[in-house]
């Protein structure tokens, strides 16, 4: 029975309750921590997208301070922090928008 309900976003917490993400139309569990971080945590997946496939590897997308952050490595990250780490990897495949969130909710859902 270790099925506790946890964060889809850390994955480190115990979920409080569901919310829609702010930038995709899904909704993730949220733990309290992630909900009041001030970074505006999203599962990373989220920003992987925003980044690929909404903005050209993170060009023409709204202001830094208007996208979310994430929880990667045990700390969070800024959109910034993780934009600039990003730019450091290799482009993912190409997937269809479909398969990037398919792949999304298989991983965490
Ligand atoms: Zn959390």
């Amino acid at each position: 029975m270790a099925d506790k309900w946890m964060c889809d976003c850390c994955h480190v917490n115990e979920a409080i309750g569901a919310a829609s993400s702010g930038y995709i139309p899904y909704s993730f569990a949220w733990c309290r921590t992630c909900l009041q971080h001030p970074v505006h945590p999203e599962p990373e997946w989220v920003l992987s997208y925003l980044y690929y496939e909404v903005g050209d590897h993170g060009k023409g997308l709204v202001p830094d301070d208007q996208l979310p952050g994430t929880f990667k490595d045990d700390r969070y990250w800024t959109w910034r922090e993780w934009a600039d780490w990003a730019a450091t990897q290799p482009d993912p495949p190409r997937e269809t928008e479909d398969e990037v969130v398919q792949a999304g909710m298989d991983r965490h859902g």
